[in-house]
C-alpha cells in the first residue's frame, strides 16, 4: 500500500461536536469553540507518522527494522506492530528507514557506523543523525575505506556485469558506496573498468576518493 498524502488525510473531514465540544477529526484535539477546532483543521498540520506511513510497505520495513534491533539488545522483548506504534522510537524508526531507502544505504550497516565508529549510543541520536546527509555522507567515506565491512561482494556477484558494462551505473554504485574503492582494487576486470571510465566520470570518481580520505572515517 502507498504512502497516504497530507491532502488525503484531510479530504472530506470535518471538526464534530461531542457534548458541546468540537473535535479534530484528525488527531482528536478537543476544542470549545467550533471556529477554533475548524481552523486548527484547516491547517493541515496535526497528522501522526502513523497516520502517513500506517500499512504501508516502509512501516513493514521499520518493524521489521524495529525487532531486529530490540532482539539485538537481548532482553526479550518482542514488539508487535501494536507496541511498535505505540513506541517512543516509532517516528525515529519509521523516518530513518524511509530516509535509507532514499539514500540507498542499508540500514543495519549505517546503524552499527553511527553507533560503533562515530559513538552515538542512544537510539533516537542514532536514527536522527542517520537522516542527515552528512552521516550519510560520513558513512559512505567510511565504506570506501574500508572494503571489509561493505556489502561489495554481494553487490559484485549480484551486478558484476554490469558494472563491467555500463559506466553510469558503476559510478553511481562507487558514489553510493555500494560498491567499495578500496574493494574494486582486488578484481582486475572491475578495476579495468573503472580505469577505462570516460574523463567526466573519472573525475567524478577522483571526487569520492579525495572526499574519503580527507573524511578521515
Ligand atoms: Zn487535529
Amino acid at each position: 500500500m502507498n504512502i497516504h498524502s497530507i491532502d488525503t488525510l484531510y479530504e472530506g473531514k470535518r471538526v464534530e461536536e461531542r457534548d458541546g465540544q468540537w473535535i479534530c477529526p484528525v488527531c482528536s484535539k478537543v476544542y470549545k469553540q467550533k471556529k477554533s477546532a475548524e481552523n486548527h483543521l484547516r491547517k493541515q498540520n496535526c497528522h501522526s507518522v502513523v497516520d502517513v506511513f500506517g500499512d504501508t510497505e516502509y512501516e513493514q520495513k521499520a518493524f521489521m527494522f524495529f525487532k531486529n534491533l530490540q532482539a539485538n539488545k537481548g532482553k526479550g522483548y518482542r514488539p508487535t506492530i501494536k507496541s511498535f506504534r505505540k513506541s517512543r522510537l516509532y517516528k525515529g524508526v519509521v523516518m530513518y528507514v524511509v530516509s535509507c531507502i532514499a539514500n540507498d544505504v542499508d540500514q543495519g550497516l549505517m546503524y552499527s557506523f553511527l553507533n560503533e565508529i562515530v559513538g552515538f549510543s542512544h537510539d533516537n541520536a542514532i536514527l536522527s543523525n542517520g537522516q542527515d546527509m552528512k552521516w550519510v555522507k560520513a558513512y559512505r567515506s567510511f565504506v570506501h575505506n574500508h572494503p571489509e565491512i561493505s556489502d561489495s561482494k554481494e553487490y559484485y556477484e549480484q551486478y558484476g556485469d554490469v558494472l563491467i558494462e555500463e559506466p553510469d551505473f558503476l559510478i553511481q554504485s562507487i558514489e553510493k558506496a555500494k560498491i567499495s574503492a578500496g574493494w574494486i582494487e582486488k578484481k582486475p576486470k572491475l578495476l579495468r573498468a573503472v580505469e577505462d571510465l570516460p574523463i567526466g566520470y573519472r573525475m567524478r570518481l577522483m571526487d569520492i576518493l579525495k572526499e574519503a580520505e580527507e573524511s578521515g572515517w
